[in-house]
């Protein structure tokens, strides 16, 4: 999970390695490095803890070197501690690495290399992979041969960037499965885990794929495949604004985020609505092969996964296909039903979470036509799916997603009804009606915000609680859940969320004098059903906050917070707003790291 960060040109180094890993703190914060090639050979800082931690180090501010790689780690392999942070060197300390990512087999190229004579100082999985460099070197072959060969051993996922001391004008990045950018500029590149922590350098970028190379030096950038042939890249320019990857005066990214979605609301929905059909630049897909279809699979993890289940009733309403929301670390590895006739659509904000890149290519490996849905550009399930679509929420950083979640499921929803209008199995004046209300979702997004007041006191009265439930019907059920994940991400708060009639099945044991308890009702025809349950904790004692958009009688509950009125399917993105500030506030008012909640890692590029 971890963040890298990589620079070759004519400026020092280690300010630009270290204000890059502040920026990619948020994908892991155990411990961190950096490594720069100086006039004798290539130096390696690297502590416990924090950036801050690192920059602190005397030591650091000697470093005078003009081509460095840093490192952001998130343990896998080995306690975080100095001597397991990354980079890892060889025993001959002729190569520097840092590595995102997992080798799987690296028991055995330990054994291997430990036949060898080679010693190994950390813990990690990581430190095979110089050693192994180094044995290719020492066997004659040339950095960039020697950088291949060890890869052909490598077995999981990894983004490299690798110093050699006797090539001290070059670096090599190579990836599989884990994230890496490579930017560009006029005699000096960098490289990043992701776009925005580089991006006020540069907004020209390249996209490396799976096992392709790339060989830097200060003005130049040579690209090879596997096979180490020379191959062209296209240079992408990203329109992200610097200014969208910083705290824009907020107190924290999330907040701003959650601020954010009216407008990430609206850039998604971009030009694809009008009056006529749904229209996607870049996406078509044959009413043929839709009339085809007998299943449609939503695939994904955590908070995307809750987008994909707020989302299933749209196409199965609409387009008439069960559709089945899978969580992508089971579905990878069960044996699924999927053949041609299987159309698998995959949720990632990063576009490199591992278990869904992997249940993207078993899906692919079956037959399924495949869509990705993502928002990082240029990420790994963008360029493996067969189509794919973006949510443009620009840079999401706090480690609790909210603006993608909302992004995510209006696109969804979009989708949802361009296969609807293709395949005409309901009127079309239904269909045009959620499409009405889709365009008028970014404005009532604005005013759901302005309820942030009620949402802060809510919070005060009940942030030292250690439990809460959130209860809701239909698709107020999915916003429970993820108004429940949101709050244990960030508040370490436990929290439960059940289908407002399974409450009497055993949950409602659980329930005692005091207890918070949050209802979510927007569903009219659900209404009467939900408030009957919310009586039934009222009367066991529970203080009750209700999300609604319905009209309730406000006098039965301790606190009523009102959305706006929107299309049931569409009320998703307006009823988690509340939830998210409620989850941000009661984090704030604990005093914790709303950012950076402990244990989490904004893209979760391990298993
Ligand atoms: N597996 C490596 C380690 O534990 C890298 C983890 C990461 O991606 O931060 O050191």
């Amino acid at each position: 999970m971890c963040g890298i960060i990589g620079y070759i040109g004519n400026k020092k180094a280690k300010p630009i390695l270290i204000n890059g890993l502040l920026r990619l703190e948020y994908r892991g914060y155990d411990s961190a490095g950096i490594a720069t090639i100086e006039k004798d050979g290539i130096k390696i800082i690297k502590e416990k803890g924090r950036i801050s931690n690192l920059a602190s180090i005397d030591e650091i501010n000697n470093l005078e070197g003009t081509i460095g790689i840093g490192h952001t780690r998130w343990a896998t392999h080995g306690k975080p501690s100095a001597i397991n942070s990354h980079p890892h060197s060889d025993n001959s300390k002729t190569f520097a690495v840092v590595h995102n990512g997992i080798i799987e087999n690296y028991n055995k190229l330990r054994k291997f290399l430990q036949e060898k004579n080679y010693t190994f100082l950390s813990d990690t999985d990581t430190e095979v992979i110089p050693n192994l460099i180094h044995y290719y070197y020492k066997e004659g072959n040339n950095f960039l041969e020697s950088v291949k060969l060890a890869c052909d051993d490598l077995k999981g996922s990894f983004a490299l960037e690798i110093l050699c001391n006797d090539y001290p004008d070059n670096m090599i990045v190579v990836r599989q499965d884990s994230p890496l950018v490579i930017g560009r500029s006029l005699n000096e590149n960098y490289i990043s885990s992701d776009i925005p922590a580089i991006l006020s350098f540069t907004k020209d970028f390249f996209f490396l794929n799976d096992r392709e190379f790339a060989l830097l030096s200060r003005d130049s950038i040579d690209f090879y495949d596997n096979n180490l042939n020379k191959i062209d890249k296209i240079v992408k320019s990203i329109e992200w604004n610097t200014s969208s990857a910083e705290k824009d005066g907020y107190d924290d990214f999330m907040l701003k985020e959650i601020y954010e979605q009216p407008n990430a609301i609206r850039e998604t929905i971009g030009s694809k609505l009008s009056e006529n059909k749904i229209f996607f630049n870049d996406f078509e897909i044959e009413k043929n092969y839709l009339e085809n279809i007998s299943r449609i699979y939503i695939i994904a993890c955590g908070t995307a996964m809750n987008a994909g289940l707020a989302t299933k009733a749209t196409f199965e309403k609409f387009c008439k296909i069960p559709t089945e929301v899978e969580i992508a670390s089971e579905f990878r590895y069960k044996e699924p039903l999927i053949d041609e006739h299987t159309l698998c659509i995959f949720i990632s904000q990063s576009g490199e979470t591992a278990d869904t890149i992997a249940a993207l290519k078993l899906s692919k490996a079956k037959n399924a036509k495949t869509i990705a849905v993502a928002n990082v550009i240029g990420s790994s399930i963008t360029r493996e799916a067969d189509f794919c679509i973006y949510t443009h929420a620009g840079p999401e950083i706090a480690v609790a997603s909210t603006k993608a979640y909302t992004s995510q499921v209006v696109l969804l929803n979009i989708l949802a009804l361009y296969f609807a209008e293709l395949l005409q199995k309901v009127p079309t004046k239904e269909i045009n009606q959620v499409k009405k209300e889709i365009l008028e979702l970014p404005k009532k997004a604005e005013i759901t915000l302005r309820n942030v007041a009620e949402v802060k006191n809510f919070a005060n009265v009940v942030y030292k609680e250690t439990d809460m439930f959130f209860l809701g019907r239909g698709l107020d059920y999915y916003t429970a859940c993820e108004g429940s994940l949101k709050l244990k991400e960030i508040s370490y708060i436990h929290s439960e969320s059940y289908a407002a009639g399974e409450l009497k099945h055993g949950p409602i044991a659980l329930i005692e004098n005091g207890v918070t308890v949050i209802g979510i009702i927007t569903n009219p025809n659900l209404v009467e059903k939900t408030i009957s349950n919310m009586q039934e904790v009222i009367t066991r004692g529970a203080k009750t906050l209700v999300i609604t958009n319905q009209k309730v009688n406000e006098s039965q509950f301790f606190k009523v917070i009102n959305i706006p009125n929107t299309n049931p399917y569409l009320s998703p993105v307006l009823s988690i707003i509340p939830l998210q500030l409620l989850a941000y506030y009661i984090s704030k008012e604990k005093g914790l790291d709303v950012d950076k909640p402990r244990n989490l890692a904004k893209s979760v590029t391990v298993e």
